[in-house]
């Protein structure tokens, strides 16, 4: 294959790769690494950063690192390392033995820093951080140099243990690597490189008490762990520079190679873990995982399947330019998916009576639904009728609209899998509510029989009021109504909506918790709980578009 059939169709990403590989950089090696901070639980952008950077590795059979960048104690925990792991084996990536932390790596981080001291490319700072940030610059003008810039290696070098023996307080002194203070990119005007925050670590404890600033720990750990190609975000472009000092300036036996691509962001919801974060901890949602979350786990809650999600990252690939994703995209790679693989059934959430007057009374009979209408080999399964059955209370109309082709006085309407029935009489309660409907049968036009010739316009969903069983359903809808929310926006006040009383088609009885259907007429929906036997299920998703649909309304 010629370096052009190689590259042809791939995203700038894998023709660097391809290109380095060529080359023999890093002696034609390849190896990626996901880097979560564990303050938080991942978000959808997340996935997308762990389909790129699992997704390209397994490509080249190289190793992907995950490795937690955890380098400030005071936000990290175990928990959120824990659901890390498990969302990232949830999308179906596995690490083998690439397991890693910014914190195994702490003792040659500090060799390095010891390095850039003896070079004299590094000092500390005894100026308040009050004092560096004002002294910084601007974009517009330069930064001013700290009068302790000048401390000879030997100091420097003395101050730097005494500050690791813990005989400071936070805050007293700080390292910063010596670079340019009147340069244009602030992110090289001396950065801070460590810090003192006397502070036990989740998995160091007590053995340090000064910790790496990010960019520091960041491209060593990416040098030291054999990282050659560190895929990162946007907003990390302008800390590229300063990545390529410090692997100019230090004796590393890898060179990786920062490239970014764009953030994920999608439409009524929030990509970010602060934000995610203050959601949980205000009890606005139940936790990390309610299913209106954008968290890899609140879809997971939601319903969603990992092999959606992996297509849907697929979908958004890789670019460069910011994009806010559609939400349409999301929940039309899921619908594509559950459309496929989804039994049907079905299940009544408003329920209205019907009775048929000219059934025999006592009696019922049992009829054979399809589990899938194009999948003949996904079988049957078999439903009840009888005398006394429960419909959508939408599905009629005392005074019809045009165009309305379900149940009304005198229409009739097919039951699907069963007969077509017509509305003889409608009966109210005291308030003028419509409580039943009495309706009569054609026996003559059983499902699937063939001989009937009548015809209806539509065919509306039901279940045997003395078979069905009784449980819960939740409805969601996003998260907030806003299309670019903040974290003031209101939460959308329709985006949980509980429905107590559902009535469910008896072969329900038997469903497993994880089980997705589909709900005739009604949407996705996966059976997230049983409760006293009381059966509870999530919707996943709408049938239709109706997202959509509602935009272009707007429109
Ligand atoms: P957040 O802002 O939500 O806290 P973060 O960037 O601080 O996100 P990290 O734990 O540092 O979270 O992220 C780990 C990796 O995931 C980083 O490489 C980061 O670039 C990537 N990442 C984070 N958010 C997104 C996103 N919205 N789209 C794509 N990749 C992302
Ligand atoms: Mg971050």
């Amino acid at each position: 294959m010629s370096k052009k059939d190689k590259y042809r169709g791939k995203d700038f990403i894998r023709q660097m790769i391809h290109h380095d590989i060529d080359q023999g950089v890093n002696d034609g090696r390849l190896a990626t690494r996901f880097p979560p901070e564990p303050n938080g639980y991942l978000h959808i952008g997340h996935a997308l950063s762990i389909y790129i950077n699992f997704g390209i590795a397994e490509e080249f059979d190289a190793p992907c690192y995950l490795r937690f960048d955890d380098t400030n104690p005071a936000k990290e925990s175990d928990e959120y390392v824990n659901s890390i792991m498990e969302d990232v084996k949830w999308l179906g990536f596995d690490w083998g033995n690439n397991l890693a932390h910014a914190s195994d790596y702490f003792e040659s981080i500090h060799e390095f820093a010891i390095e850039l001291i003896e070079k004299d490319l590094a000092f500390v700072d005894s100026q308040t951080s009050e004092e560096i940030r004002n002294t910084r610059g601007t974009l517009n003008s330069p930064g001013i140099e700290s009068p302790y810039r000048n401390r000879s290696v030997s100091e420097n070098l003395g101050l730097f243990n005494r500050m690791k023996n813990g005989e400071f307080e936070n805050g007293e002194h700080v390292l910063r690597a010596k670079i340019d203070m009147s340069s244009p990119n602030i992110n090289l005007r001396d950065p801070v490189i460590y810090r003192i925050l006397n502070l036990e670590h989740q998995r160091t404890g007590k053995t340090w008490c000064i910790y790496p600033m990010y960019d520091f720990a960041h491209t060593l750990s990416d040098a030291i762990e054999g990282t050659t190609h560190s895929l990162c975000t946007l907003e990390f472009e302008d800390h590229r520079p300063l990545y390529e000092w410090f692997l100019d300036n230090l004796n590393l036996s890898t060179r990786p190679r920062q490239i970014e691509f764009s953030r994920l962001n999608v439409e009524h919801t929030i990509t970010s873990k602060r934000k995610l974060g203050e959601l949980v901890d205000s009890g606005d949602v139940s936790g990390w995982d309610d299913p209106r979350m954008p968290t890899i786990s609140g879809l997971r809650k939601r319903g969603y399947p990992a092999s959606a999600l992996r297509e849907f990252c697929k979908r958004v690939g890789i670019t460069k330019k910011d994009k806010s994703i559609e939400m349409s995209l999301l929940e039309s790679t899921v619908r594509e998916e559950l459309d496929a693989t989804c039994n049907r059934v079905m299940a009544i959430m408003n329920p209205l009576k019907v009775t048929i007057k000219n059934y025999p009374d006592g009696e019922s009979e049992t009829l054979e639904a399809s589990n899938h209408p194009k999948k003949k080999e996904m079988g049957i399964r078999e439903m009840s009728f009888g005398k006394n059955i429960l419909i959508e209370k939408d599905d009629f109309m005392e005074s019809p609209e045009e165009d309305f082709y379900r149940l009304s006085p005198g229409a009739e309407v097919r039951l699907r899998y069963a007969y077509i029935i017509k509305c003889e009489e409608i009966i109210k309660d005291e308030d003028g509510e419509i409580i039943e409907l009495i309706c009569s049968y054609d026996p003559d036009t059983k499902s699937g029989v063939g001989k009937s010739k009548k015809k209806v316009k539509s065919a509306i969903h039901w279940v045997s009021a003395d078979h069905s069983i009784t449980g819960k359903v939740r409805l969601f809808e996003t998260l907030y109504s806003d299309p670019s929310p903040d974290s003031d926006s209101p939460l959308n006040p329709n985006s949980k909506i509980e429905i107590d009383e559902a009535q469910f088609e008896q072969s329900l009885s038997n469903a497993k918790i994880g089980s997705r259907f589909q709900f005739e007429r009604s949407g996705y929906f996966i059976l997230d709980e049983i409760e006293d036997e009381k059966l509870s299920f999530n919707r996943i998703v709408t049938l239709k578009d109706t997202w959509a649909k509602i935009q272009k309304k707007k429109k």
